[in-house]
């Protein structure tokens, strides 16, 4: 096939992949006009108002930040409260040359209901300030059950002035339900959409929405994180391992020389503990996964005997979870740390302790003080 480019957001057509660019399959295809394609997801916001994931490599990612470099905008990132570390891009600003950032945390409903947001906004500040980064505002959400979006829409015309609006940030965050709400409550009908390729035969594309005062806001793609272990898990198992509805915090009392298991997916051994003997560890994990303590000593062996039986996800070998690596925190105050497999979630411990944390290797595994 000659290439073809979409002439909704000019991304070159393809019939493999429906988490990338310009996909279309291939039944499609060959009903339609060539001259007139639009990929999937085009048609979608066109016809059902309805934004879709989509997903570019790095080089793609940095050609769209460069169109913004050119542009004063309004940048909104999102971040997954769940996962900020996994989420939260730094270079930001440097990347798209715009200083105005509003931070949106989404996926609060993940949260405990006991915690409150204005503790999770302390911490979101505290991250910030660790960074050095400042932002106009920040906004908690959640877009699945579409709370706080008033407050997200004040807040964006409020700092936005005469210019555009970008939306930003990694696979995975949420973006598309975020933006899926904003034209669902704000934008209205499909006919008020527009969709645009900012350039021709572009191999990726920025989809704009007018807004009322005739700005546009923009959806872009969000960069592959292949830190997330759902790069390397089924759909079953997935499901299984990141949560989708509140979590339900376990406590374990562990003694020096225990392990916990979470799934086969991570491990966390109790090197040493506060007083040398109990540690009180609180575990936030999708409540589906199954967590499976044992003694340190004995470890190894259940993860050859047991990997995919007693261990799962993952369930078997085509799952291809990296190799694992373990990574060593000793922290002698005596504030209360989390210990975090990004995606996954975390593990709650007062120091002093030493910990060995087991992920696969391509797994952000970090420690930061404790957000609950
Ligand atoms: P994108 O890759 O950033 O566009 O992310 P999506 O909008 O496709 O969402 C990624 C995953 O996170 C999907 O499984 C969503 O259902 C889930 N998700 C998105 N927003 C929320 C939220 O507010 N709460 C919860 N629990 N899950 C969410």
């Amino acid at each position: 096939m000659a290439d073809v480019f979409c002439k909704g957001c000019g991304a070159l057509i393809q019939n493999k992949d429906d988490r990338l660019p310009g996909y279309i399959s291939e039944e499609l295809l060959e009903k339609k006009d060539i001259s007139e394609v639009v990929c999937q997801r085009c048609y979608r916001i066109r016809n059902y108002s309805e934004v879709y994931p989509y997903q570019v490599s790095n080089s793609d990612y940095l050609e769209v930040i460069e169109k913004i470099k050119k542009e004063d905008a309004l940048i909104v990132k999102i971040v997954d409260i769940f996962d900020f570390s996994g989420s939260f891009v730094p270079a930001i600003k440097e990347l798209t040359g715009n200083e105005d950032v509003i931070l949106v945390g989404n996926k609060m409903d993940l949260m405990p209901k006991n915690v409150k947001p204005s503790r999770i906004m302390d911490w979101l500040q505290l991250m910030l300030n660790s960074q050095g980064f400042t932002v106009l505002d920040t906004v908690l959400l959640s877009a699945k059950f579409g709370d706080n979006f008033d407050e997200l829409m004040e807040k964006i015309y409020e700092h936005k002035k005469h210019r555009n609006v970008y939306i930003v940030g990694s696979t995975n965050v949420g973006k598309s339900r975020i933006i899926n709400q904003i034209l669902k409550r704000y934008l209205g009908v499909a006919s008020d959409i527009l969709t645009e390729s900012l350039s021709p035969k572009t191999t990726i594309g920025l989809i704009g929405f007018q807004l009322l005062d005739g700005t546009y806001i923009y959806d872009t793609p969000g960069v592959i994180n292949k830190h997330q272990y759902m790069h390397y898990l089924s759909r079953p198992s997935y499901k299984l391992t990141v949560p989708n509805r509140e979590i339900k915090p376990i406590i374990y009392q562990l003694n020096e020389g225990q392990t916990l298991f979470f799934g086969g997916l991570a491990r966390l051994d109790i090197i040493s503990g506060e007083t040398g003997d109990v540690i009180s560890a609180v575990t936030y994990f999708a409540n589906t996964l199954n967590i499976h303590r044992t003694k340190t000593a004995k470890a190894d062996k259940l993860y050859l005997d047991k990997l995919y039986s007693l261990l799962s996800p993952p369930f078997s070998k085509d799952e291809d979870v990296p190799k694992w690596i373990y990574h060593e925190f000793k922290v002698r105050d005596n504030q209360k740390y989390d210990i975090v497999f990004s995606g996954l979630g975390f593990v709650t411990l007062r120091a002093p302790f030493c910990v060995r944390a087991y992920a696969p290797f391509v797994v952000g595994v970090y420690t930061r003080l404790a957000i609950i």
